[in-house]
């Protein structure tokens, strides 16, 4: 993937924290994820192509890799975000009282680089009760195994490069 090139932070499996100037983001983010990520934009409803999505696999956060959400905990809201009502650890998530736009809102972060997902609001499903409301544009989505599949192709294209030369 060319945003992993780019990106030097992003990885599915480091859980170090990542912590670097907004100016480093801006270069590093394609411009709509910095947007929503660091300048806690929201996208517009039902714009995602991941909000009528039922693949089985992870939901992780495109800017840093940080795995979020599994799809089994993935739930048709019709709220027209993306919604989850259940992170996939206590720790990949962080929370913020947000009292903008008049309303009381919880807002919900990466824990890993801080970078703005959504909210979240206590009207969901069982067992958790709990609506993550989550922009789309914030999420990277691997299929179960694709990620393991795509990386072995990579090696093996490389090596025929190399035979060549
Ligand atoms: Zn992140």
């Amino acid at each position: 993937m060319d945003k992993e090139k780019k990106n030097p932070v992003y990885s599915n499996t480091d859980t170090s924290k990542v912590v670097l100037p907004e100016e480093e983001w801006q270069k590093i983010l394609p411009k709509d994820v910095y947007h929503i990520a660091r300048q806690k934009g929201t996208e517009r409803p039902w714009s995602s192509k991941y909000e009528d999505f039922a693949e089985i696999g992870t939901y992780y956060c495109a800017v840093c890799g940080n795995p979020l959400f599994k799809s089994d905990t993935k739930f048709e809201s019709g709220c027209g975000w993306p919604s989850f009502y259940e992170p996939i650890s206590k720790g990949s998530i962080i929370y913020a009282p947000d009292n903008t736009h008049g309303m009381q809102r919880t807002e919900v972060m990466c824990g890993r680089c801080k970078s703005h997902l959504g909210h979240v609001f206590d009207d969901g499903p069982p067992p958790t009760g709990l609506r993550y409301c989550i922009n789309g544009v914030v999420l990277d989505f691997n299929k179960a195994q694709e990620a393991e599949k795509k990386y072995k192709e990579e090696g093996t294209s490389h090596k025929a490069q190399e035979d060549k030369s």
